[in-house]
């Protein structure tokens, strides 16, 4: 299967085959070389074998049914994805219980000069413990954004802050976090969201996380946003958050939800790279835990040469 470089209906559907690329806010800068094909969308035609351990069949993974791309269905209506949510929120609060005990000296938050390949991280000291969570699907899911762009429409920044708005009540909460913020506050952490929602839609987004029983959050204590002091980059505010913390964990759905170092990397290999540096690649489940989102962000992108290797080809013997 060849990527589509350019939008086209999909025979048969009015969904395009590809669309520009959807960063959110929180889902790191914006990349403007290279078309990004919505994962989900790129399986459009491909015939997916099942593994070893499975029956022995094939199953065709449709682009989209009824206008939804398979990241859809999978992000917001599968019990997989649910399943490993909840997954994510065990594990973490697991890891935060035994952080507690060992009393760390280091918090997980990287301390400014260290970069990917050579980490340090901000101490401890005796400051008391939090955790820093991103919001938008990591601790909540936008149904209503997500149903309404499910057509096919490519993202538009003045549709989401007016989603930020309006949209809350159609928000619902990940599986597993309730449970989690509830588990984490009663070890005595306090929960800290660190989101690119707009701080000027700071009342709004607190209604939806009180709503979503994930609050509470303060603006300013519990709740840092995008202002025009920050913009997009959250390293500012992580290091405000832990110099006051020390943060014991964190949780996010893209990579800049942890650092805004990952945002230097452009291509898929070195996205991956960055992921399994040595000093990376230990702080996942162990201190970093990422949330699914096959739906949009920095993930969702590269060729075909770029997402498989060349020795990787392979086709049945004629
Ligand atoms: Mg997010």
């Amino acid at each position: 299967m060849t990527p589509v470089s350019h939008p086209g209906p999909v025979p048969g559907s009015t969904v395009p085959r590809t669309r520009r690329p959807r960063y959110r806010p929180d889902g790191g800068p914006r990349h403007r070389a290279g078309v990004t094909v919505v994962a989900a969308l790129a399986l459009s035609g491909c015939v997916v074998a099942v593994g070893n351990d499975a029956p022995a069949r094939v199953v065709t993974a449709p682009a989209t049914v009824d206008g939804v791309p398979a990241g859809m269905q999978y992000l917001y209506g599968s019990g997989e994805a649910a399943a490993g949510s909840q997954q994510v929120w065990r594990g973490l609060v697991a890891y935060v219980s035994q952080a507690l005990r060992a009393r760390s000296r280091d918090g997980v938050v990287l301390a400014e000069g260290a970069t990917l390949a050579a980490t340090r991280f901000e101490p401890c000291g005796g400051k008391p413990a939090a955790v820093v969570f991103d919001v938008d699907e990591t601790v909540a899911l936008n149904l209503g954004f997500e149903r309404d762009a499910a057509g096919g429409r490519a993202y538009e920044a003045a549709r989401w802050r007016a989603y930020e708005i309006t949209g809350g009540t159609t928000a619902r909460a990940v599986p597993g976090a309730v449970e989690a913020m509830r588990q984490l506050r009663a070890m005595g952490v306090t929960v800290v969201f660190n989101s690119n929602r707009s701080a000027a839609n700071a009342p709004a987004t607190v209604a939806m996380l009180d709503r979503l029983e994930l609050g509470p959050a303060r603006v300013g204590e519990t709740l840092y946003l995008s202002d025009a002091a920050t913009g997009s980059a959250k390293d500012p505010r992580r290091a405000a958050i832990a110099a006051r913390y020390c943060v014991v964990a964190m949780g996010g759905d893209q990579l800049g939800d942890f650092s805004d170092l990952f945002n230097a990397g452009q291509t898929p290999a070195e996205r991956r790279a960055q992921a399994q540096a040595p000093g990376i690649a230990r702080l996942w489940g162990a201190g970093w835990f990422v949330l699914p989102n096959p739906v949009y962000g920095t993930a969702l992108k590269g060729r075909l040469d770029e997402v498989f290797p060349a020795d990787s080809a392979w086709a049945p013997e004629p």
